[in-house]
C-alpha cells in the first residue's frame, strides 16, 4: 500500500558536541521519506528552491520514494540551523529561514490521490488539512506531527485538523502542552477528544510510549554509546513506523506495536552520524537485525 508524506525538505545546519555541520539535506519529509521507503512505496510532496542541486535530490534515488510531488520554486531551500546541549537532550533554534516554504500551498499529484496512509509532517494545520481534503476516500490511517509552534499560534487550525487524525505522533513537552495536562496518561485522554484514536509520544533517549484503547505499549530507545546529532530522530520514527504499517498493510495491535519497535530501530540509527547520512548507508538486514535486539532488550521472564 502507498504512503503519502507531506513536509519539510531542507538544508540545515547543526551544531552538537560531536561536531558541526554548516549545511546538511534534512527536512522532517526527507528524514520520514527515506526511514519508511524501507518498507514501502512513498509518495513525497514538498516543495524545495532551485539550490537544491541533482545531487541533493540523489537522496531520493533508487528507493521506492515517488518525488513527482516534490515541486521546484524559484529562490532558497527552507533552511533550519539547530545547536544540541551536551547531553543531547535539548536543542536550541538558531535560526529558521522558510523561503520557499513561505509560500507553500501543497498540490497532489493524481497518482498520488489514492494513497491509503497519510503522514502529515510537521507544516502548518491548515495546510496539512488541505492535504488531507485532496485525498480520495477515507485513508486507513492518517498519522500526524506537530510542533509547539502550531500549538501557540494557531490552535483552532490544529483543532480542527486533529478530528481528521487517527494517530497523533508528538514528543512529550508537545503532549503536555497541547493538553495542558503534565501526566501522559490523562494527557492521552484529553487528546482523544479532539480526534486522534492513538497517541504516540517520542520520548528522546527514554523511548516511545503507545497509548490507544488496547492500553499503554512502550519501548526503549536504542541504547548507543555516542549518539552524534537526534536531528531527524522524531521524522525517522515516524518513517519506521507508519513505512511498517503501509508495508505490512495491517493494523491490528500486534501490527502497531511492532511498528513501534521499528519506528524506535530508525530512529536510532538516524541518530548515530550527522544529518541523514546514517540513513543513506543503512540496509534492510540492518533494520532487521537491530529490531531483533529491541526484542532480545525487552525479554524478561517472571
Ligand atoms: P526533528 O529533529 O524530528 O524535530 O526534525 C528536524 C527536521 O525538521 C530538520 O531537518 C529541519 O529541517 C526540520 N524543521 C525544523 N523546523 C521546522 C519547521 N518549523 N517546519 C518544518 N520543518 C522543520
Amino acid at each position: 500500500m502507498s504512503l503519502l508524506v507531506v513536509g519539510s525538505v531542507a538544508f540545515d545546519a547543526i551544531e552538537s558536541p560531536y561536531g558541526k555541520v554548516d549545511r546538511i539535506i534534512g527536512g522532517a519529509a526527507t528524514y520520514f521519506a527515506v526511514a519508511s521507503s524501507f518498507f514501502s512505496h512513498v509518495n513525497l510532496v514538498g516543495i524545495v528552491g532551485d539550490d537544491f542541486s541533482a545531487e541533493d535530490e540523489s537522496i531520493f534515488h533508487r528507493r521506492k520514494i515517488d518525488i513527482v510531488g516534490l515541486e521546484r520554486a524559484p529562490g532558497k531551500c527552507f533552511f533550519w540551523a539547530g545547536k544540541y546541549s551536551e547531553n543531547l537532550n535539548e536543542r536550541v533554534t538558531l535560526c529558521t529561514e522558510l523561503n520557499v516554504f513561505a509560500d507553500f500551498n501543497p498540490k497532489l499529484p493524481e497518482n498520488f490521490r489514492a494513497s491509503k496512509h497519510v503522514f502529515l509532517a510537521n507544516i502548518a494545520p491548515d495546510l496539512q488539512r488541505s492535504v488531507l481534503k485532496q485525498v480520495k476516500g477515507t485513508p486507513k490511517l492518517v498519522a500526524l506531527d506537530t510542533m509547539n509552534y502550531w500549538i501557540e499560534r494557531t490552535p483552532a487550525e490544529l483543532r480542527e485538523t486533529l478530528k481528521h487524525v487517527d494517530v497523533l505522533m508528538i514528543n512529550d513537552a508537545e503532549t503536555r502542552q497541547l493538553s495542558s495536562e503534565h501526566n501522559l496518561l490523562r494527557a492521552a485522554r484529553h487528546i482523544f477528544k479532539l480526534g486522534p484514536s492513538t497517541l504516540v509520544v517520542k520520548r528522546g533517549e527514554y523511548g516511545a510510549m503507545m497509548v490507544d484503547k488496547n492500553g499503554v505499549f512502550c519501548v526503549p530507545a536504542f541504547p548507543l554509546e555516542e549518539p552524534h546529532d537526534p536531528t531527524g530522530a522524531g521524522d525517522s520514527f515516524a518513517g519506521g513506523f507508519m513505512g511498517y504499517l503501509a508495508g505490512c498493510g495491517q493494523s491490528s495491535d500486534a501490527a502497531l506495536r511492532r511498528a513501534m519497535v521499528y519506528g524506535s530501530v530508525l530512529g536510532s540509527f538516524a541518530v548515530e552520524e550527522f544529518g541523514p547520512e546514517r540513513l543513506r548507508r543503512l540496509k534492510l538486514r540492518e533494520i532487521h537485525a537491530r529490531a531483533r535486539h529491541f526484542s532480545k532488550l525487552t525479554q524478561f521472564k517472571l
